[in-house]
C-alpha cells in the first residue's frame, strides 16, 4: 500500500489521507510505530470517524434517520447501523471506499434501500457513499455496477 508520503519544499513531511484523500502535514497523523514515519495512513479526524466515539457515530445517523423519515418509515435504528457498519469495516456497500462523517463530503456515509420499494427496514438497507447513493438512484445494482465498471475501465 502506497504511503503517500511527500517531502515539501519547506522541509515539512506531508502525507495524503487514506479515507478523505486530503494531503495534511504528517503530525495530523496518528501515530503508529508499524508505519512510516511512524504516522498511520489515516488522518486524524478520518480514524475517529472510521472509529467512532458513540456520540459522533450516533448523532450522525440520528440525523441519516431524520432525513429518511421526512419520505419513508425508519424501523432500523443505531445499534443495526453499527452491526452493518462493522461488517463492512467502514467501506461503501456499492463502491468500498472508505466513508466519512462529513458533511458535504461525496464520501459521507449514507444508508442506500436495497429494494427501492421497501422502506428503511432491517434487511434492506447497507451503507453507501452519498455520492454513490445519489449516482445509483434507481439503477438496478446490476445497471449501477455496470456503470461503475465502465467508469473504472476508462
Ligand atoms: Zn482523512
Amino acid at each position: 500500500m502506497p504511503t503517500n508520503t511527500q517531502y515539501e519544499a519547506d522541509g515539512t513531511i506531508t502525507r495524503r489521507c487514506h479515507a478523505c484523500r486530503q494531503r495534511r502535514p504528517l503530525t495530523e497523523f496518528k501515530r503508529n510505530n508499524a508505519m512510516l514515519h511512524g504516522r498511520g495512513y489515516m488522518c486524524k479526524k478520518c480514524h475517529t470517524n472510521r472509529y467512532s466515539n458513540d456520540k459522533s457515530f450516533n448523532s450522525w445517523w440520528q440525523n441519516r434517520f431524520n432525513i429518511a423519515r421526512k419520505r419513508h418509515r425508519v424501523t432500523v435504528n443505531i445499534a443495526y447501523i453499527r452491526k452493518l457498519w462493522t461488517a463492512q469495516t467502514g467501506k461503501c456497500a456499492l463502491t468500498g471506499v472508505a466513508m466519512v462523517f462529513e458533511r458535504r463530503s461525496p464520501f459521507a456515509a449514507s444508508m442506500d434501500r436495497i429494494n427501492l420499494t421497501v422502506d428503511y427496514v432491517p434487511g434492506n438497507i447497507r451503507l453507501v457513499t452519498i455520492a454513490a447513493n445519489l449516482a445509483r438512484r434507481n439503477y438496478t445494482d446490476e445497471q449501477f455496477q455496470a456503470w461503475l465498471a465502465a467508469v473504472r475501465a476508462v
